[in-house]
């Protein structure tokens, strides 16, 4: 059994966004020699999350984004913590802060249409993402 780990760096340019990471935690596996196990993907951001989703069509991303809006508008009457990005934290927990995918043959096993995307809720920022590669 062999872990690896390793900090890689996303810089965000708008207040919501998705970027697609997977080559960067590909690269990681590679880096890492592992042929078989697990790649765990990790957000340390309170207001930033991981998600899989499709890759093929940009819309996609631009629909969940744009559902996640309506479902938690910027300025929601109610809302108490004095920063002004509630909704940011609130979607970051409900994508979630992780994301984790297998390894079999030194490959990550993503659907065809499957991507890894980094999610920014209260960009642009500069952020980091943990990759912990385990296996043998
Ligand atoms: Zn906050």
């Amino acid at each position: 059994m062999q872990i690896t780990h390793k900090t890689i760096s996303v810089r965000t340019n708008r207040r919501c966004q998705m970027i697609d990471i997977t080559s960067q935690v590909a690269e990681v596996v590679s880096e890492s020699g592992i042929q078989n196990g697990t790649a765990m993907v990790f957000c340390p951001h309170t207001t930033a999350a991981i998600t899989i989703n499709e890759n093929a069509d940009p819309d996609v991303q631009h629909d969940l984004l744009l559902t996640l809006e309506e479902l938690l508008p910027k300025n929601r009457p109610g809302y108490r913590h004095c920063e002004g990005n509630s909704d940011a934290h609130v979607k970051t927990s409900l994508v979630g802060t992780s994301e984790l995918v297998m390894i079999q043959d030194g490959r990550l096993t993503l659907g065809t249409w499957q991507s890894v995307f980094f999610c920014e809720f209260d960009g642009p920022r500069s952020r980091t993402v943990y990759i912990q590669i385990t296996g043998q």
